[in-house]
């Protein structure tokens, strides 16, 4: 990947980022307004594991999101941003325009969603 194309992508992941974390901040506001103010006190990245979100169940589509996001920023932070976090191969260009956040390639990720579905049937 050329470095002009990296930059544009983890700019997009920026973009998501904060996109996705006033999305759920506004979620948070319309149920409960004096936790949405708490968050705000907190570090974004670790909204995710605040438990008192647990209170919330329609939540858990926002902090799944939230989750993935912070996963990204962390792998930018390493410079492991666009590989996939199983196999390690180089993600494609298109793969991560269309989801700045994905964590694997095609065929880790019906890896991860097959495991993931035995997981629920439990
Ligand atoms: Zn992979």
């Amino acid at each position: 990947m050329s470095s002009v194309l990296e930059s544009q992508l983890e700019e997009r992941l920026t973009a998501e980022a904060a996109v996705r974390r006033l999305v759920f901040l506004q979620a948070v506001h319309a149920l409960d307004t004096d936790l949405a103010d708490r968050l705000k006190d907190l570090s974004p990245d670790e909204w995710a594991d605040y438990s008192a979100l647990n209170a919330w169940p329609q939540l858990q589509p926002h902090i799944k999101q939230l989750q993935q996001v912070d996963a990204a920023l962390c792998q930018q932070q390493l410079g492991l941003y666009g590989l996939c976090s199983d196999c390690e191969v180089e993600l494609s260009r298109e793969q991560l325009y269309q989801d700045p956040c994905r964590q694997r390639c095609s065929l880790c990720h019906s890896k991860h969603l097959n495991s993931q579905q035995g997981s629920w049937k439990l």
